[in-house]
């Protein structure tokens, strides 16, 4: 494994003699289990690199540090890096630290420059290496590389302690080396950032890594099938809802007379509409009515405070709010900034209209919804998904969780998050059955396990945390899911200890990890297990089919495998953008470089994640402010800027913690007039954002902690003592 960890590199040094270098080596390794790897630079390549630093004036072994140092660079995905390196005194090699920063527009005999100053410093310091002293390195295991001179070619041989498995990526390591040297010794005057460390062998490996492609009839989405399933089985169960149960037949009925007074109210291509109703069976017929007339939803939750839902129809130019008695919001009764239609009030004059199918638009490039994420500037975003990429999300999920006709699946999921639109609608598509299970059903596990069981699902998905409490239930009182197929974990970081806890009760069911992000038609990777994975961590998967998934460094190159980098994801599931803003789109959105096809999307996910061999993808959290609680998006931004809104807060910072049973929280920081009045900030925030960002900790300082060079310390952040807020 490559990551973070220690690192030694001293190359032949003209000074010494080999057999110095080779004595301090073996002195230096004598104590400890170590495994090396040799790798010739070959006969050619050896020459090169002598004649080069003979044009230059410059010695082998600075050439093959400043190589080192690029090497660093690119696996650690940062431009300050730290190594050591052996240089002689009173002849005998001795150890010193070399901190550089890399800047990628200089050539490399500049930055072999900056690498002989710092070479140079560090000497008079006699810095010497000490445990801990390394923040940058190449692999999880100790590792060293020694260049040495024999018979007219140099040999790079790493000298690695660590576990067997190390070895792969040693080996990788040697080829990226010599890659670099290759490059420097071809082109001495190569920008850094031109330098590519990848050999043919690899990027071929990488290329293969690539979701699978799969041809499914992209112009037909959800409406199209389900009206295929009402007409071939229409008295089949569609939907479950606590004691109510819905047909085929019903549910397409009343979807399309409601479509067909859409359709009457001007509702056509790419119209928005949004849904702001409690999850049940009507909001099933009401996302199917919105596609039959062409439109696209945006689901709305009556339990956001007003100010948000304003925001979300203003900023989206919405054409009609769909809406019923009991999801009435206070804020209904005011400007609504656009029509809005209680469903109640038209269950009437609905009779009126047939029931039949309206004639569908079949462009599957068309808008399907907008669902709103949590904006770091303070304003959500709404991440915009075509009817295309919905479809192939759905189809990753019928063929891994082998949903069919036979399947009931839990609907248990916010309909503002992306997660319900395959578990709305997977089942539906191939006629099966959707199990809604309300919030308050859904929120309490224990009567969650038992609805499960008893209502015979075949498919259920929670997050993490969710699956933890769940546990502690199940390890109480253990009951049997005679039924389920398969458990999805998704939304945040699956750990491993709830996996092994899961197949210690039910080692026959396997547990699906799913990850994506919503502005990609929700999950791009699954990881299918049938039992605890022999690694360090849970991975997220393998690509679903039609997805390139990339793993880059800040400058946008492809990372080895091993290396850390952003997550970017390519292909027909990824979404247009957010609406109407081009700006947060631009930051976010491109074309794929990485393919000759025009036009295929890209999106950077703010993920950072690594490939292991085989082409899973490790996880390793986000590049940003993002956190996830409970399963929640949330920009920690978009709360600070709520917080410094209110008249008494001068700074606010929010920070995410984890208590001692591992469940996450937010907390957020104050600085401002002395006597702030914690339950008014209290209020405030719940006036303006989803009861989920509100901090269930408020901690009022004299002045926030900042670290040496000025900036906002979060680590510094005291622990808060006591629940101020709940
Ligand atoms: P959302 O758009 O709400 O689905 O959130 C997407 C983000 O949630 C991703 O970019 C990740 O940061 C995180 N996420 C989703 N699924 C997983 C997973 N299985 N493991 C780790 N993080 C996840």
């Amino acid at each position: 494994m490559i990551q973070n960890s220690m690192l030694h590199a001293t190359s032949f040094n003209k000074e010494g003699s080999p057999e110095q270098t080779r004595t301090y080596w073996n002195q230096f390794l004598g104590e400890q289990p170590f495994e090396k790897y040799e790798l010739s630079l070959g006969v050619e390549l050896s020459r090169d690199l002598l004649k080069i630093a003979e044009e230059h004036a410059l010695t082998v072994d600075s050439i093959v540090h400043s190589a080192w140092g690029v090497l660093l660079s690119r696996y650690n995905d940062t431009s300050d890096i730290t190594f050591e390196i052996a240089v002689m005194r009173q002849a005998f090699p001795e150890p010193i630290a070399v901190e550089l920063h890399l800047e990628e527009h200089l050539s490399f005999i500049e930055w072999l420059r900056s690498f002989q100053e710092a070479r140079a410093l560090a000497t008079a310091r006699s810095d010497k290496f000490s445990e801990g002293h390394y923040t940058h390195g190449l692999t999880g295991c100790e590792f060293h590389a020694h260049v040495l001179s024999a018979e007219a070619q140099f040999i790079i041989k790493l000298v690695y302690s660590g576990s067997a498995h190390a070895h792969e990526a040693v080996r990788r390591a040697a080829h990226h080396f010599r890659s670099i040297i290759q490059a420097v010794v071809g082109n001495p005057a190569i920008a850094l950032r031109d330098i590519d460390i990848l050999t043919d062998e690899e990027k071929q490996a990488l290329h293969g890594f690539n979701g699978p492609d799969f041809q499914f009839p992209g112009e037909k989405s959800i409406h199209h099938l389900f009206q295929e399933q009402a007409a071939a089985g229409p008295d089949r169960i569609a939907l479950i809802c606590e004691e109510q149960r819905f047909t085929y037949r019903e549910v397409n009925g009343n979807a399309n007379r409601l479509a067909h007074w859409m359709i009457g109210q001007g509702i056509g291509t790419e119209k928005l509409v949004a849904i702001l109703m409690h999850r049940g069976p009507r909001m099933v017929e009401c996302m199917l009515a919105v596609w039959k007339a062409g439109g696209a939803y945006i689901p709305l939750d009556p339990a956001y405070p007003a100010e948000r839902i304003r925001d979300i129809v203003g900023s989206s130019g919405c054409s009609l709010i769909v809406t019923e008695t009991a999801a009435a919001h206070p804020w209904l009764t005011g400007d609504t900034l656009c029509p809005a239609v209680n469903l109640d009030d038209l269950e009437t004059e609905l009779q009126e209209y047939a029931a039949d199918n309206p004639e569908l638009s079949a462009d599957s490039g068309q808008l399907s919804y907008v669902i709103y994420t949590s904006g770091s500037t303070g304003k959500p975003k709404g991440a915009m998904v075509e009817h295309l990429g919905m479809m192939n999300h759905l189809y990753a999920k019928i063929n891994d969780l082998a949903i069919a006709d036979s399947s009931i699946v839990v609907q248990n999921a916010s309909h503002c998050f992306d997660i319900s639109v395959w578990q709305f609608f997977a089942a539906l598509t191939v006629g099966g059955t959707t199990l809604i299970y309300p919030n308050d059903l859904a929120a309490d596990p224990d009567f969650l396990i038992d609805s499960v069981i008893a209502d015979r699902a075949s498919i259920l998905e929670v997050v993490p945390s969710y699956l933890s409490v769940m546990l502690e239930f199940l390890e109480t009182e253990r009951r049997a899911f005679p039924e389920l197929k398969k458990l999805v974990v998704t939304g945040e970081a699956l750990k491993q200890n709830v996996v092994k806890r899961w197949f210690a009760l039910y080692p026959a069911i396997p547990v699906v990890n799913a990850y994506g992000p919503t502005e990609a038609s929700d999950d791009i990777t699954h990881h299918i297990m049938n039992d605890v994975p022999q690694l360090d961590t849970i991975p997220v998967g393998k690509p679903l089919h039609n997805f390139n998934i990339y793993i880059v460094d800040q400058e946008m190159r492809l990372c080895p495998i091993g290396a850390k980098g952003e997550i970017c994801v390519s292909g027909i599931g990824v979404g247009r953008g957010y609406l109407n803003d081009a700006a947060r789109t631009d930051a976010v959105f491109m074309n794929d470089p990485f393919t000759q096809e025009t036009d295929r999307r890209l999106y950077k996910t703010g993920d950072l994640g690594r490939w292991l061999p085989g082409g899973i993808i490790e996880f390793f959290g986000r590049k940003d402010y993002q956190v996830k609680i409970r399963g929640f998006r949330i920009e920690l931004g978009e709360i600070e800027n709520k917080l410094v809104n209110h008249p008494d807060v001068h700074e606010a910072v929010v920070i995410d913690l984890e208590d001692e049973l591992g469940t996450k929280y937010l907390c957020a920081y104050l600085v401002g007039r002395p006597d702030i009045d914690i339950a008014a900030v209290k209020t405030h925030m719940s006036q303006q954002l989803p009861y989920y960002m509100v901090p269930s900790h408020v901690i009022q300082l004299d002045k926030m902690p900042v670290t040496p060079n000025g900036k906002v310390d979060r680590k510094a952040m005291p622990k808060p003592q006591a629940m101020v807020l709940v």
